[in-house]
């Protein structure tokens, strides 16, 4: 293999320089078929982004990550901290999906689907070639005094910015606490709210200073599944890669000059344009192979493609493809692992599907108080229990009362019949009485219907003590 005679690459990023200062980034403005598809792409979902928190299923919000409630809600459904285990199984499929997707696809994930490069090469940076023009122009921005055209183009740029940081934080904020409380927030005084409208600007603070100064260090630096590359990804998995066979030919790449024939001198088809470094939002160089800063942005194909077609050679130079592929003509092959992740993948599936399935709208707990034993009369045995009713439901319930289905014998609540309120819960204390001549042993299984409006709408189970000697 015939790569760059300069290694340097292999021990430093393209970010900082050597002093250790941060190395600006200013890439050339993308243009090309991958571009324009992936604009396309970001649009519908940002769309889906910033509209999912405004939109309801059944009432439900669509997706909704409140943490201080802990309450959840993914594609309109409810999940309580009493479905926890269906949001472990759900973040464990989505574990095994994202490892199998990038042994197969490596990181097609962050050039068209991750927020960050969502956000950074299609909102704020087409937002800086709009004001500050395209990279001759910013570097030059950026060398030059600060005279009026600087001051009124910065100015302007990071106003734009703080924004949509703005906006983005409220979205941010109604996934978390809900869109009609944000909502509400809105509408109502900012004095009455001062600890959520500081939140607010600490999170715009915080998404400014990722887009306007941080941007392609997230990925670099700061994203774990972008440090995880290394372990996910082999020769068979498709990234965006240089052939390094055809680019760099027998006799290394080099500048195309007029009438020359390349062929015969041994060159590839590289012609050193330095076109796929310049619209590099990490700023490196795709020629020296698969590294950790790129994420499969496709900038350096459609760079590369219109050099290509410039100079009369087959447009792929760079392109998707898996190391095998470029090296051996090896196409994607389904290897042992790939089985074994797809396996274990299917399996999680079905047994989240069926846990959703089986998984009941209302949810009811029903144990002894702790520290009581049992109350004993001449004829009968009393224990007394908390319970718990939970309505998943968007529907309130209401004449709740409670039987015993198992035994023979009365459920008095507390208070008497009860209501629970949609999405609500529902806490108090019951008394059961079973009379001795229908108990058999000192501790027995009861089996207890919930009912409402005379409806069983759910059963529960708990455990009833007496005297060891009961007849
Ligand atoms: S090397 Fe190409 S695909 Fe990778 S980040 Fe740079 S421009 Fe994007
Ligand atoms: S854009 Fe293509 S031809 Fe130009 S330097 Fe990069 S790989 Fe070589």
């Amino acid at each position: 293999m015939n790569l760059q005679k300069n290694e340097k690459f292999r021990d430093t990023i393209a970010t900082i320089d050597d002093s250790g200062k941060r190395n600006f980034i200013f890439p050339k403005k993308p243009s090309g078929i991958f571009y324009i598809y992936r604009t396309y792409v970001s649009w519908v979902l940002l769309t889906i982004l910033m509209a999912a928190p405004f939109i309801k299923i059944k009432g439900n919000q669509f997706l909704l990550f409140n943490v201080i409630e802990r309450k959840f809600h993914i594609f309109g459904f409810p999940f309580w901290p009493q479905d926890f285990h269906l949001l472990v199984i759900s973040l464990l499929l989505s574990v095994v999906f994202i490892i199998l997707f990038t042994v197969v696809f490596g990181r097609i994930f962050c050039g068209w689907i991750c927020p960050q490069t969502i956000f950074m090469e299609m909102v704020f940076r087409k937002i800086e070639y709009l004001i500050d023009g395209d990279r001759t122009k910013q570097i030059k921005l950026d060398k030059q005094d600060w005279n009026a055209e600087k001051i009124r183009k910065r100015l302007l740029k990071w106003t734009a910015f703080f924004i949509i940081a703005f906006l983005i934080s409220n979205v941010f904020l109604a996934y978390i606490i809900g869109s009609d409380e944000l909502l509400q927030y809105i509408t109502e005084s900012p004095l009455d709210h001062i600890n959520t409208l500081l939140n607010l600007l600490v999170f715009t603070l915080i998404f400014y200073f990722i887009f306007a100064w941080f941007r392609e260090q997230v990925c670099i630096i700061v994203c774990p599944y972008g440090r995880l590359q290394g372990v996910l990804l082999d020769n068979k998995s498709i990234n965006v890669a240089y052939d390094f066979i055809r680019g760099e030919g027998d006799n290394g790449r080099k500048k195309i000059r007029k009438g020359e024939d390349r062929d015969a001198l041994g060159h590839g088809d590289c012609v050193e344009c330095n076109h796929c470094v310049q619209v590099c939002p990490t700023g490196i160089d795709i020629r020296n192979g698969t590294q950790l800063e790129c994420i499969n942005c496709t900038a350096c194909i459609d760079a590369c493609d219109a050099i290509m077609l410039r100079t009369g050679f087959e447009k792929g130079l760079i392109r998707y493809a898996s190391e095998d592929d470029i090296e051996k003509n090896d196409k994607f092959k389904f290897t042992p692992r790939l089985i074994a992740y797809s396996a274990i993948l299917t399996i999680l599936a079905g047994v989240l599907l069926t846990m959703i399935f089986l998984r009941n709208d209302i949810e009811a707990t029903i144990l002894r108080l702790p520290g009581h034993t049992f109350q004993s009369t001449k004829t009968s045995i009393k224990n007394v229990y908390t319970f718990k009713l939970i309505n998943k439901t968007t529907e309130d319930i209401s004449n709740v009362e409670m039987k015993l289905i198992s035994h023979k014998g009365s459920v008095e609540i507390v208070g008497g019949k009860s209501n629970v309120k949609k999405q609500g819960l529902k806490e108090g204390t019951l008394f059961i009485e079973i009379t001795k001549k229908d108990l058999n042993s000192s501790k027995e299984k009861l089996k207890i219907g919930i009912y409402s409006n005379g409806e069983l709408i759910e059963t529960a189970t708990t455990n009833f003590s007496g005297p060891l000697k009961i007849k």
